[in-house]
C-alpha cells in the first residue's frame, strides 16, 4: 500500500512518527504495524493482514473494535452537542448523567467525580487534591506519596515518580517524596522457605516500618493497583490488602485504588476493589470507562475525601485545577454507553463465564520448561519466562526473549505484549470460547517456534 508518490505507510511512519513505549531495535528491524480498522477482537493492517488483539488494545478496547452501539452513541452526541468544558460551574448534561452513574457504580454511598483525559492525569490530580487538603488542614508537611515497586500509575512527572520502574531514571525521577514500598509478588520476592501468609505479614510490617521511618505526619496517601498491570500482571499475595489496610488506617493515610486497568470488569467484578475487598478512599478510573473509544480519566472520591476537598476548596474559593477537554460531552456519552454495554449487555457476564477456561488454557503453559510462573486473575494473565525454572533466573538480556515471542506472535497474526520477562494477555471482554482457543493455539505455536530457534 502506498500513496500517490509511492511512499508506503511504513516509510511515512519512519519519517514522521516518534513512538513511545516501543522497542527501538524491533521497530528498526520489523517496522511499524499500521492499522486501518477493526472487527470484533481483530484489527487489520494496511496490507489487509488480520491480527487477534489479545491485549484489548492497551487493556481498554474491551467491547471490540467496531461496537455499533458505542459508535452510535458517539455520533448521536456529536450531532447534539459535541464539545464543552466543565469550568466555571458549567457542564454538559450527559457529563452530569455519567457522574451520577459512576457514583452509583462505585463502592461509595456518596462521593464526587472529577474528570481528566487520561489515567495519568487522574492520578496526578489525586496527588494535588491530597496536597491541597493537607495544606488547608494545616498539615503542609503531609505530602509524601507511597506506591509499590513495579507499580504503573502513568507518565506525568508526578505519576512517573509513582511508577516504580527502572526506566524512569532516564528522566532523573522519582522526585523526592515519592516512596516505593515492596511489591507483593510472592513467587518473585518470597524468602527461602517463607509461606505466603508470612510473606504477606512481612509486606505489612515493612510498610509500617517505612511509614514510621519517614514519619506518618509526612505521608499524604498510598496508591495501589488491585492487580499490578504494566508491572507484569501481578496479583497481590494472599491477604495483602486485608493486611495493609489496618496499617494505613492506624496512621490516617488514605488508600487510593488505581483501578485504571481493573475497573469496569477486568476481574469479573465492577472493581478490583470489590474483588479484593480493598475499601479504598478514592478510585482512579480510565481505560475501560469508554471502552477505548474516547480519552477519559476520572477521580472518584469517596465520602470523606469529598468532604475534605470541598472544605479546602471553600476556603480557597475554588479548586484551581482543570483540563480544557476533560468531561467532554462526547466522552461522557461514549462512557455512558460503554458502561451500559459492559454491565448490561453481557460483557462482564462473559468475563465471569469464561475466566475459568481462560485460566485453564493459560495455566497449561505452566508445563512449558521455560514458564517460570504463570499467573492470572479474571481476564488478565502473564507467563513469566525463565531460563531456569528452579532458580527463576532470566534469559540473557541479549536474547530479548519476551520481545522475540511478541514479534513471532505478530508474524502469526497474534498481538500479545512483552512486559519485562513476561508475556501478557488481556483479551477483550467480548471474546468467545472459540476465539480464546485460537488465541492460545497461536501462542502455543509461537512458543514452540521461538524456543526451537534458541534451542
Ligand atoms: C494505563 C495506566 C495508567 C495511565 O493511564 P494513561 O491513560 O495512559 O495516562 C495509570 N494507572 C494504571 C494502573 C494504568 O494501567
Amino acid at each position: 500500500m502506498a500513496d500517490a508518490k509511492g511512499n508506503s505507510w511504513e516509510e511515512k511512519d519512519r519519517a514522521n512518527v516518534l513512538h513511545g513505549f516501543t522497542d527501538f531495535p524491533s521497530l528498526k528491524e520489523n517496522g511499524p504495524v499500521i492499522l486501518t480498522h477493526g472487527e470484533g477482537i481483530y484489527v487489520f493492517d494496511v496490507h489487509g493482514k488480520r491480527y487477534l488483539d489479545a491485549n484489548s488494545g492497551l487493556w481498554n478496547n474491551v467491547a471490540g473494535f467496531n461496537h455499533k452501539g458505542i459508535i452510535e452513541a458517539l455520533t448521536a452526541q456529536a450531532e447534539r452537542f459535541p464539545g464543552y468544558h466543565s469550568f466555571f460551574g458549567r457542564i454538559a448534561d450527559v457529563t452530569v448523567a455519567l457522574s451520577e452513574r459512576l457514583i452509583g457504580l462505585s463502592p461509595f454511598d456518596s462521593g464526587k467525580v472529577y474528570y481528566t483525559n487520561s489515567g495519568s492525569e487522574a492520578n496526578d490530580t489525586m496527588v494535588k487534591m491530597l496536597w491541597m487538603i493537607n495544606r488547608r488542614k494545616g498539615q503542609p508537611e503531609r505530602r509524601k506519596i507511597i506506591t509499590r515497586i513495579n507499580a504503573y500509575h502513568g507518565v506525568t512527572i508526578a505519576t512517573s515518580s509513582m511508577t516504580a520502574k527502572p526506566y524512569n531514571s532516564e528522566f532523573g525521577l522519582p522526585l523526592p517524596g515519592f516512596l516505593h514500598a515492596d511489591c507483593p509478588h510472592y513467587w518473585r520476592f518470597a524468602l527461602e522457605g517463607e509461606t505466603e501468609e508470612a510473606f504477606t505479614e512481612r509486606m505489612a510490617r515493612n510498610l509500617k516500618d517505612l511509614i514510621e521511618r519517614e514519619g506518618p505526619e509526612t505521608i499524604a496517601g498510598m496508591f495501589a493497583e488491585p492487580v499490578q498491570g504494566a508491572g507484569g500482571v501481578i496479583p497481590p499475595s494472599k491477604g495483602y490488602f486485608a493486611a495493609i489496610r489496618p496499617v494505613l488506617r492506624e496512621y490516617d493515610i488514605p488508600l487510593v485504588a488505581d483501578e485504571v486497568i481493573c475497573g469496569f470488569g477486568r476481574l469479573g467484578e465492577m472493581w478490583g476493589s470489590d474483588y479484593y475487598d480493598i475499601e479504598p478512599d478514592a478510585i482512579i478510573a480510565s481505560k475501560c470507562i469508554t471502552a477505548g473509544y474516547y480519552p477519559m480519566g476520572a477521580v472518584i472520591l469517596g465520602e470523606e475525601l469529598t468532604a475534605a476537598l470541598e472544605t479546602a476548596c471553600e476556603a480557597a474559593e475554588e479548586f484551581p485545577h482543570g483540563f480544557t477537554a476533560a468531561g467532554s460531552p462526547l466522552g461522557s456519552a461514549v462512557a455512558l454507553k460503554a458502561l451500559d454495554v459492559i454491565e448490561n449487555d453481557g460483557l462482564i457476564d462473559n468475563v465471569r463465564a469464561l475466566t475459568p477456561y481462560f485460566l485453564e488454557r493459560l495455566y497449561r503453559f505452566g508445563e512449558h520448561p521455560h514458564a517460570g510462573e504463570v499467573r492470572g486473575v479474571g481476564f488478565m494473565g502473564a507467563i513469566e519466562i525463565v531460563a531456569d525454572k528452579k532458580r527463576k533466573t532470566s534469559f540473557d538480556g541479549k536474547l530479548r526473549i519476551s520481545e522475540r515471542i511478541a514479534n513471532k506472535a505478530l508474524e502469526k497474526g497474534l498481538i500479545c505484549r512483552p512486559l519485562g520477562a513476561s508475556v501478557v494477555l488481556a483479551p477483550p471482554f467480548i471474546i468467545t470460547r472459540e476465539e480464546l482457543d485460537t488465541m492460545f493455539d497461536l501462542l502455543e505455536e509461537t512458543f514452540a517456534a521461538v524456543f526451537a530457534e534458541i534451542g
